[in-house]
């Protein structure tokens, strides 16, 4: 798969190219002579929530052009993703950086007009200088260390100096990894690390609901995370690319399920991103007939954060989705951006409880006591409610109790490969026809 070097704001370089064109002007150039200057904006996200995602990019916009205006000639301009930006420049030292820096921030810092609501930006930028012998990931992983230090110590511009990841605490070592997971997705991707795992869904009567699709990401024989690759891929856009091939895969996988006597739906995750792209009901027809597979044995998970802002893109595309008979769950629901108000106008057929609420069982009458309304909720709306995470017999007690409809989690199954689901659902059917043969004679008996 060729990689995806698009950006969402025109004439910024993406981050891929920000990395290459940084050790282009390294490559030979003295230490201190190049400086690398990370933007971020304070309080971005609350203008996400406020004004919704077409506001947000609308700032982006402003910021970028006030980017473009601040620096001159020479100096080059990167969207690193979300409210981050980068300028690289060729620098007589750091007194030019600063001087830089200070320009930015007060152009940037000009108040903004967004629907009669005056915002005030604030930005912080770390700078980092050119050490001797150093690359052009570091170079930049240096300066955003910085900006997160500025940030937490409430300085609006820092420097860094040398290698500062021991003292810069866990969150800034976090946002510092953030280049060498892409560069290893990257990797992966190139040299076939990418896999799906599944999970199986289990039913009150512990039959099989669903499985869901899980990518996996290994370089060098080291597994990393989604929870730490699925946002840098989202920050980079990759993630449209990523999410096709795994509408594909998944599609594939449901037909081999088929062939193999388990007529089962196999659930894709789907990032926002995906939906925000006009070709996605196309990227889902292809994956459909391509593995010749019948809509309804394919879902698609949507996480809440989604519903925030519909664009009519995203509106359009469930509604494709929907119309071709392609299944819409909402994921992770009850945590993140909950709004009962979205709830009416989505129309998913299933709702699956945030782990959170799992974990909390039996103990936590309160969290027993959402759990009971939000199934109730689920269910008057006509959709099956699953509970995610259940770890334990006793959580999973609880979650009967309270009406859930079915469960996902390491209790019955941890995620696998497709051959491994294959065994597992061999062993697990033999288990369950067991089951229902002594219930019915349990029942004749009495
Ligand atoms: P998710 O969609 O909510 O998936 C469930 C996550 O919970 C999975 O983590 C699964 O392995 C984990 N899990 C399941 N049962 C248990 C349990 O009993 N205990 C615990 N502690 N965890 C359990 P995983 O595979 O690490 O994925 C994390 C998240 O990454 C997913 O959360 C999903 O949001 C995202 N993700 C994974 N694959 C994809 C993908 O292909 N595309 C997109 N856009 N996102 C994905
Ligand atoms: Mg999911
Ligand atoms: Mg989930």
């Amino acid at each position: 798969m060729p990689i995806n070097d698009t950006n969402t704001i025109a004439g910024l370089l993406s981050r891929a190219r920000c990395v290459q064109l940084a050790q282009y002007m390294i490559d030979g150039a003295r230490p201190g002579s190049i400086a690398a200057l990370w933007i971020n904006l304070d309080r971005f996200q609350q203008v996400n929530h406020s004004f919704g995602y077409t506001g947000g990019n609308k700032i982006l916009s402003i910021i970028a052009n006030r980017l473009e205006l601040a620096t001159g000639n020479g100096v080059h301009l990167g969207h690193m993703g979300a409210d981050e930006f980068l300028c690289l420049l060729p620098t007589e030292g750091l007194s030019q950086a600063v001087a830089l820096a200070e320009h930015i921030m007060t152009m940037l810092e000009e108040p903004i007009m967004l629907n009669e609501t005056k915002l005030h930006p604030v930005a912080r930028i770390g700078i980092a200088l050119l050490e001797p012998d150093e690359d052009s990931v570091s170079l930049l992983q240096r300066a955003d260390q910085a900006m997160y230090l500025a940030k937490r110590n409430g300085k609006r511009w820092l420097q860094a100096e040398g290698d500062i990841t021991a003292a810069s605490g866990s969150c800034s070592i976090l946002a510092n990894t953030e280049l060498e997971i892409e560069s290893k997705l990257h990797q992966a991707i190139e040299s076939g690390g990418l896999s799906l795992h599944y999970q199986p869904i289990l039913r009150k009567d512990g039959s099989i609901d669903a499985v869901e699709a899980l990518m996996r990401c290994t370089v060098n024989g080291r597994d990393i995370s989604p929870t730490l690759f699925i946002p840098v891929a989202e920050k980079t856009g990759l993630i449209t690319r990523l999410g096709e091939w795994t509408m594909s895969q998944g599609a594939i996988f449901a037909r081999q399920l088929d062939e193999a006597g388990y007529p089962i739906k196999v659930a894709v995750n789907i990032s926002r991103a995906q939906l925000l792209a006009p070709h996605f009901s196309q990227a889902l027809s292809s994956a459909l007939i391509y593995a010749a597979l019948p809509a309804d044995r394919l879902e698609l998970e949507l996480t809440e954060s989604l519903f925030m802002d519909m664009s009519p893109t995203v509106q359009e595309n469930l509604c494709d989705a929907r119309a071709a008979g392609v299944g819409l769950a909402i994921d992770d629901f009850g945590t993140g951006y909950s709004c009962l108000a979205n709830l009416k106008d989505i129309h998913a057929a299933k709702l699956k409880l945030d782990r959170a609420f799992a974990i909390a069982l039996p103990e936590d009458s309160r969290a027993f006591a959402i759990v009971k309304a939000m199934t109730r909720l689920g269910q008057e709306l006509g959709m099956t409610v699953v509970a995610e995470g259940v770890e334990t017999k006793e959580q999973m007690h609880a979650l009967l109790h309270a009406g859930v409809d079915a469960a996902q989690g390491y209790l019955y199954a941890r995620a696998m490969s497709g051959d491994d689901l294959l065994a597992w659902l061999k062993v697990h059917k033999k288990k369950h026809v067991a089951c229902v043969r002594k219930l019915s004679h349990d029942s004749l008996v009495r």
